[in-house]
């Protein structure tokens, strides 16, 4: 199960980095291990989206003993996020062409031939997923093939 949660920039940006390994929550939602967190950052004056997103894994629920009442402590790691696919060509026999990826988070662009697939994106830190499965065209094929 997915939770879409709030979480100030000065947390998120926490995150990212990696320092921050770990979620105080009002256990108010049944969170579960394995249950992801979509953490969606708001600004810390007008506490509006900012339109960034960060998603992390529950890999441990923390609720009694050292908690206050009624709140629970997470666990968390990042969780990879696919990057964004475009295409803008078409080859010789007529398929797409996707020579640019984009972090889901900050939006930097990659040169899908040229640049390092990194497991972290170099601007902003987020966790990515380079896998092709998640290109539009193969997604299309796929459902053709059922
Ligand atoms: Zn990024």
């Amino acid at each position: 199960m997915t939770h879409e949660l709030k979480i100030l920039s000065k947390y998120f940006d926490a995150i990212l980095s990696r320092k921050k390994t770990f979620e105080v929550r009002f256990d108010d939602r049944n969170y579960k291990e394995n249950d992801k967190l979509l953490l969606r950052e708001i600004d810390e004056i007008n506490y509006d989206y900012t339109g960034r997103e960060v998603c992390v894994g529950v890999s441990y629920v923390l609720r009694g003993d050292y908690c206050k009442v009624g709140y629970c402590i997470m666990g968390i790691q990042l969780s990879p996020m696919p990057v964004e696919y475009e295409a803008d060509g078409y080859d010789d026999e007529g398929h797409l062409i996707y020579d640019k990826a984009y972090c889901p988070c900050c939006r930097q662009e990659y040169e899908v031939d040229y640049d390092n697939h990194d497991n972290y994106c170099r601007n902003c830190g987020q966790k990515l997923s380079w896998n092709v499965a998640y290109l539009p065209e193969l997604l299309t094929e796929e459902n053709n093939e059922n």
